[in-house]
């Protein structure tokens, strides 16, 4: 079964936000708030990532799901939105470049671009715009507390997004790293894998290294 870490036991910054951490190819879920929560990715939704007991387990009801933002079009991260779909009509954002892939599946997708900002419970979403991975990645900055999810653009440790796939590429994902390398990151919540609690930008910083010198 997956299972639900409460983040705020791990840092002050994450009280009230939970992470879903999915069986097999599963994308990681964070879910921000509980009454009107708001997730970012959605998992790959299938019989052994069945998402809707996990969210009962953090409080989450159907009518209480505000929004999903889901950070690129990989079916590991957004085969989940089928089954909240079933039960729940959440607002469902995606970056305008990925969006093509599941607007016929997704009635209402709302289509987002660098620099929007997504509300949710605890904090606004900045969306940045990094493509590399796919041509629509995005990331979710949260500025004022230096939180940075950033879905398959990079992750913990020095790595970074495969950007061999249909629509990646690498002088895109060289520079998606270039720019996320400048913000200010104390936290970073990738797509997969687990969260780094301090000194995030150490690790996006690495990632950059790594990417420039071994394409
Ligand atoms: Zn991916």
């Amino acid at each position: 079964m997956p299972k639900v870490i409460d983040l705020g036991e791990r840092s002050s910054k994450l009280r009230g936000v939970h992470l879903i951490i999915g069986e097999g190819l599963c994308s990681n879920i964070y879910v921000i708030g509980v009454e009107e929560a708001v997730l970012i990715d959605a998992g790959v939704g299938n019989r052994l990532n069945p998402i809707w007991p996990q969210l009962e387990e953090i409080g989450v009801e159907p009518r209480g799901l505000r929004g999903v933002v889901l950070t690129h079009a990989h079916h590991d991260h957004v085969g989940g939105v089928f089954l909240i779909l079933e039960r729940a009509d959440p607002e469902v954002y995606m970056h305008r470049f990925d969006a093509g892939y599941v607007a016929t599946y997704i009635k209402g997708l709302r289509t987002v671009e660098d620099g929007d900002v997504i509300e949710t419970p605890l904090w606004p979403l900045k969306v940045i715009w990094t493509p590399g991975h796919t041509r629509g990645s995005i990331c979710l900055y949260v500025e004022d507390e230096a939180i940075l999810f950033s879905g398959d653009t990079v992750f913990p440790w020095g790595y970074y997004g495969r950007y061999d796939g249909e629509t990646g590429s690498y002088s895109d994902i060289v520079e998606s790293l270039r720019r996320l390398k400048e913000l200010e990151v104390e936290l970073l919540l990738p797509g997969h894998g687990g969260p780094i609690y301090r000194d995030a930008h150490r690790h996006i910083e690495l990632a950059y290294r790594n990417v420039v010198s071994k394409p």
